[in-house]
């Protein structure tokens, strides 16, 4: 978002002009950040053969899995839904890794009947795997390192406590499994969580996974999930991905070296490609002085944006109607019948109603995270695309609150 001559504008589209074009709440996504973030990762990692598949539960449109394709990433999906959407949006059935959590036998089985690859998760599946399938469809196998990436319990997933993935500590059943039914496996994954600072988090883990690789001779790649944090503060520290990704891939190397071939190094990042890329765009219904306290309620809430109530997240916020006003203190809530704080003493340029607010940071696990509660309508989501501002999601409306709902004859 720039500040031009008094007027907020995305890649030249100008914000308040798009909010009187598609109404808010609105949604709106920079295709030109996406592509800047996914090259930044493509240059990042020298001399080795990287797969990136793009977390498409960060933000779902089919659009934005279309553009992702078109900029040569696969896709990584948690559920058989996100497979079938991959597959509308183009993905070849190859490009697609189906990394789900605590699935039935039967969802797995639509996914190889999809052809897309699998990603194993747990130690009951995979001997049903090995049984129905023996050798005939490879597999990928997610092992929980024991690495607590961050500080944060909730978005963190490579602890000791967390339900995902095959623990460190139980390979030696694995192989023994693998073995027996003669399964493929041609991947290991890990994935310890959202909030990794620094390259020494990820080698850690690295470390256990090639010590682990010594069991799987016939592996062509590994996948070292997401976790590359960006900047939500100011003072934010986020991952250095030319850092990370030099340290990483020297390791790499050495190990492949080590290992007798060449694998492919992959990774799944959602926040990193999408995160930067949108602005939520708000408007203020009303200002409200209490005792303690000055409010900004704007025509939103935790049902379209409820990451600062579900993770304590911090999205930073501008009033674009107003860039010279004089900075007040505010605290930013939602219309939703519940405690819906979008942030405490905010220092924004003083905010009248009508005023259009601008939350930073929501392409990621905005929309996709977004709810119909207090029978709201989820927002419309614009695509900037090559200068031009494109809706890629209309607003709802009474029909899509009612549709599969069953109107009894009472
Ligand atoms: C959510 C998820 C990701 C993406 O995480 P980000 O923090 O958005 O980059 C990657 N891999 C798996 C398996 C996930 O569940």
């Amino acid at each position: 978002m720039e500040l031009i001559n008094g007027r907020y504008s995305l890649d030249g589209v100008d914000l308040l002009e798009l909010v009187n074009e598609f109404d808010s709440p609105v949604y709106v996504y920079s295709a030109e950040t996406m592509r800047e973030q996914y090259e930044k990762l493509t240059h990042a990692f020298p001399g080795v053969k990287l797969g990136l598949h793009y977390a498409c539960k960060a933000l779902s449109n089919i659009t934005v899995l279309k553009y992702m394709k078109q900029l040569g990433a696969g896709l990584d999906a948690v559920s058989i839904q996100e497979v079938l959407l991959g597959l509308k949006a183009g993905f070849e059935p190859t490009q697609i890794l189906y990394t789900p959590n605590g699935v039935s036998m039967e969802e797995i089985e639509m996914a190889v009947n999809e052809g897309v690859k699998i990603n194993i998760d747990n130690r009951s599946i995979l001997e049903q795997f090995g049984a129905k399938y023996g050798d005939k469809v490879p597999v990928c196998i997610r092992v929980n390192p024991h690495i607590l990436a961050g500080g944060n319990h909730k978005i963190s997933t490579g602890h000791i406590d967390s339900k995902f993935g095959i623990s460190y500590y139980q390979l030696r059943h694995v192989a023994r499994v693998v073995k027996l039914y003669g399964i493929n496996v041609e991947g290991l994954h890990m994935h310890t969580g959202s909030d990794i600072l620094d390259a020494e988090v990820f080698i850690r883990g690295a470390e256990l996974l090639f010590d682990a690789a010594q069991d799987f001779k016939d592996l062509r790649y590994m996948d070292f999930g997401s976790g590359f944090k960006v900047g939500y503060k100011e003072a934010d520290i986020t991952t250095d991905i030319n850092d990370i990704g030099a340290k990483i891939a020297e390791r790499f190397k050495e190990f492949c070296t080590q290992y007798g071939r060449e694998l492919e190094l992959w990774f799944e990042p959602g926040k990193f490609l999408v995160s930067e890329s949108g602005y939520f765009l708000v408007k203020t219904n009303v200002v409200k002085q209490t005792t303690s306290t000055m409010f900004a309620g704007i025509d939103s809430g935790l049902n379209h944006l409820i990451r600062p109530m579900l993770y304590d997240a911090y999205h930073k916020i501008t009033n674009i109607s107003n860039p010279t006003g004089i900075e007040r203190i505010y605290a930013v809530v939602g219309y939703i019948c519940e405690t819906d704080t979008f942030g405490w003493d905010r220092k924004l340029n003083e905010v009248r109603e009508g005023d259009i607010l601008a939350f930073h940071n929501t392409g990621a696990y905005g929309f996709s995270m977004a709810s119909n509660y207090n029978s709201r309508f989820r927002p419309a989501e614009v695509f900037i695309y090559k200068g031009k501002a494109h809706l890629i999601r209309k607003r709802e409306t009474l029909d899509d609150l009612l549709r599969n709902q069953v109107d009894m004859d009472l």
